[in-house]
Order: structure tokens, then C-alpha cells, then sequence
């Protein structure tokens, strides 16, 4: 039986930024503000996996309009904390966007690299309209002017893991949003 204090993985923790309840009072938030701004739209959500599964699959059941569900893997992060290459669409989405109003949904905004080509990739399908939402946003790390329409948190620079977000492909399945100890990061 798995302990109900959550995975053995949160004793890597140094500190917890963002907790269950806070992500959860967020994301019905951010529903209300959505459902709100979505209501006369015929709505696609485009997931930006593997970062955006855990957050999407809880915005996903917020939402009230008969959206239709895409994905996309991007891919920036291949080595620990640092993006070693331009971000490349390495899965593309099987749904067609022409005409569609589109909500992107990343788990983090951070040099803004990843969001602003993929928003371009989708307009440039012939979406009517792209607009985005992140669960994090590291405002001070960007590298290319682009900002989201729909924040969930501000958080610092720190590396952060948990709810969908990785360290070299761990802790995504960790309930809340953290900073490892520095011990985990070295090895
Ligand atoms: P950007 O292109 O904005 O620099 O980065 C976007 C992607 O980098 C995010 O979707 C996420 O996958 C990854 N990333 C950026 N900051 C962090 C972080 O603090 N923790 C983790 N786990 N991934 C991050
Ligand atoms: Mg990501």
C-alpha cells in the first residue's frame, strides 16, 4: 500500500514552493476564468507533454465546454537542469487547428523558447486564435519576449520538480511543486 503521505520521493525535497491545496484552489480558478472567457468558443486544448500531463488532466475537468483534447512533445531538456538545445517538436499533434481556438497549456514558462515556437507552429496551422496557460512562470528568466495569458503561480528561479515537472525524467509523480536538495541534483 503506498503510504498515505504521498511518495517516499518527497523526503528529496529541500523545500515545497506550491502545495497540493494551493494547486488545486488555482486550477479551479483558473477554470472559472477560462470557462468565463471560452464560453461562445469551440474550444482545443493542446497539452505540451510530458511537463503538462498531471496539470492539464486536472484544468481538463474544470473546464465545461465540449473541447477537443491534442498533444504535443517538445523537447529542451536533455540533461538534468539545463536546456541543452533550441526546443524541437518531437510528436506533432494529430488534430487539425485550422479555425480552432486554441489554449495551449505548458507546465512552466521559463526562457519562453518553447512556448513562443510552438504558439508560432499553431498559428502558422491557421488556428483562429492561440492563447496559453502555464501552471509556473519564472518571469525572470526570459530569454524571448513572451508572456502567457493564464498564470497559475510566479515562482523564483529554482529548478522545480513535481506535478507533471521532472528532474532527468523523476518526480513528476510528486503532489506538489518543489525544490530538490541539492544532493539529488549532483547525482
Ligand atoms: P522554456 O522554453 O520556457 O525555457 O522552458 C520550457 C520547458 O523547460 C518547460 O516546459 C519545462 O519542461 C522545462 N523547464 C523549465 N524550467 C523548469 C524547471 O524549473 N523545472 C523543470 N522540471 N522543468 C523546467
Ligand atoms: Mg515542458
Amino acid at each position: 500500500m503506498p503510504s498515505p503521505k504521498g511518495p517516499p520521493e518527497l523526503k528529496h525535497l529541500d523545500h515545497v514552493l506550491v502545495t497540493p491545496a494551493a494547486i488545486k484552489r488555482r486550477i479551479a480558478g483558473l477554470g472559472v476564468q477560462l470557462n468565463h472567457d471560452y464560453a461562445s468558443k469551440d474550444m482545443m486544448v493542446v497539452a505540451i507533454v510530458n511537463g503538462a500531463l498531471i496539470f492539464a488532466a486536472d484544468l481538463l475537468r474544470q473546464l465545461s465546454s465540449p473541447l477537443r483534447l491534442d498533444c504535443l512533445r517538445a523537447s529542451s531538456y536533455h540533461d538534468g537542469t539545463k536546456a541543452t538545445h533550441e526546443p524541437r517538436i518531437v510528436d506533432q499533434m494529430k488534430l487539425d487547428v485550422r479555425g480552432q481556438h486554441v489554449l495551449l497549456v505548458d507546465d512552466i514558462l521559463d526562457t519562453g523558447k518553447t512556448l513562443a515556437a510552438v504558439a508560432g507552429l499553431v498559428r502558422s496551422k491557421g488556428a483562429a486564435s492561440v492563447r496559453t496557460c502555464v501552471l509556473l512562470d519564472k518571469k525572470g528568466r526570459r530569454q524571448v519576449p513572451f508572456e502567457a495569458d493564464y498564470v497559475g503561480f510566479d515562482i523564483p528561479n529554482e529548478f522545480v520538480v513535481g506535478y507533471g515537472l521532472d528532474f532527468n525524467e523523476r518526480y513528476r509523480n510528486l503532489p506538489c511543486i518543489g525544490v530538490l536538495k541539492p544532493k539529488y541534483y549532483a547525482g
